[in-house]
């Protein structure tokens, strides 16, 4: 989408610090980092939020998603202390950004509820 922050960082049209790019796949840091390590993982192709990666293209993009944000914290060093993945979707979730994302956090403990 033309308008769309992360489409256009996704193109290159807007600069981010990139820490992993496929051809499906771009893992950047967080402008506003609320963890030591806090990257955020989008695809290359729009979806708005998590319910609508649906049908046959949606489980392949969300399997190759996830397989990219395992691979990028483990590049980050993470696997031995752990890490959160976690996707907000809609007002309640806290989404602010409509393209689909995952945050990766970690390099502290994370508190359990969040808030
Ligand atoms: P959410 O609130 O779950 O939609 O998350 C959106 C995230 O995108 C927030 O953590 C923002 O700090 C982050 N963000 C927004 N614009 C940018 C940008 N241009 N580069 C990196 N992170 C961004």
């Amino acid at each position: 989408m033309a308008d769309c922050i992360f489409c256009r960082i996704a193109r290159g049209d807007i600069a981010a610090q990139v820490v992993r790019r496929s051809a499906d796949a771009v893992a950047f840091h967080d402008l506003t980092p609320q963890a030591p390590v806090h990257v955020l993982i989008i695809p290359t192709t729009h979806y708005a939020a998590l319910r609508d990666a649906t049908g046959p293209d949606g489980e392949a993009m969300l399997g190759k998603l996830m397989l990219f944000a395992a691979q990028v914290a483990t590049d980050l060093g993470l696997d031995a202390t752990g890490y959160r993945l976690v996707t907000n979707t809609g007002p309640d979730g806290g989404q602010s950004v409509f393209h689909l994302h995952l945050h990766l956090l970690g390099g502290r403990r994370l508190a359990w509820p969040p808030g």
